[in-house]
């Protein structure tokens, strides 16, 4: 057994039993991990409040790796995102990326810029300004980058051939992107997708998430960038619940 010290971003957390809590959630030395806060209910806990959903904490934990739920020690909190509490919007998109985070994360295995990317993200959507939309296609756009799924929207992923100018194109997650006519027939396509709404898509995919901020799209284009992410994500991750309900985004949206 070692005692290691990390930061950490509480993805999920569940009670257990009457007074303990577990948490879910992702280091930035050693992925996602399981932890256990003894007591966390009680009153004098130096844990009360630590294990708030999305909070940013700094953590000491005894590790034993034959171990599923490791045993937390210390636990401080370093921003609790306060402001992202009190709007429901910004809430529901921050609980949504730390889903996708705790879906594609792996114990064990050090994620430093998924770290840094969730991080950034809960800082700029706790600002409280902006659009929650285009931070959360930001997010979802260099996430799956990161995990390395694409997506490149540049340039045929079958031939390397460019995409046409006008129109639609395939769109293909399982090849990383969007492919031409030509090498749809030999793909699985989950749909066809403007051109243009790729072309942002790629534009959107290469800012970081305060730059995000500054982000205005028109409702259209925010409707088809949010349906196109929804494609390539369901693709990928069936489990993961889709942000357009809370976005207001999409064909939810009455
Ligand atoms: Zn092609």
């Amino acid at each position: 057994m070692v005692l290691l010290r990390d930061d950490a971003i509480v993805l999920r957390r569940f009670e257990y039993g009457e007074t303990s809590r577990i948490a879910h959630i992702l280091t930035r030395e050693r992925g996602r991990i399981s932890v256990l806060a003894k007591g966390a209910h009680r009153e004098k806990s130096p844990f009360l409040g630590a294990l708030d959903h999305l909070n940013r904490i700094a953590v000491v934990y005894s590790h034993r790796p034959e171990r599923e739920i490791q045993i937390l020690t210390e636990a401080e909190v370093r921003d609790g995102h306060r402001r992202l509490h009190r709007d429901l919007a910004r809430f529901a998109a921050a609980l949504y990326m730390a889903e996708l985070v705790a879906e594609a994360a792996r114990e064990g295995e050090p994620a430093p810029a998924l770290f840094d990317l969730l991080g950034e993200t809960l800082e700029a959507l706790a600002t409280g300004k902006g659009d929650p939309a285009p931070i959360t296609l930001v997010f979802e756009l260099r996430f799956l980058s990161i995990i390395g799924v694409g997506p490149s929207f540049d340039a045929c992923r079958g031939c390397g051939e460019p995409l046409p100018r006008a129109g639609a194109a395939a769109l293909a997650p399982g090849e990383g992107g969007a492919v031409c006519e030509r090498c749809s027939a030999t793909v699985r396509v989950v749909g066809r997708v403007p051109v243009g709404t790729l072309r942002t898509a790629d534009r959107l995919g290469r800012l970081r998430p305060a730059e995000a901020l500054r982000v205005r799209l028109g409702a259209r284009l925010g409707r088809g960038l949010r349906e196109t992410m929804d494609l390539y994500l369901g693709y990928h991750f069936e489990r993961v619940p889709r942000a357009r309900p809370w976005l207001g985004l999409g064909k939810d949206r009455a």
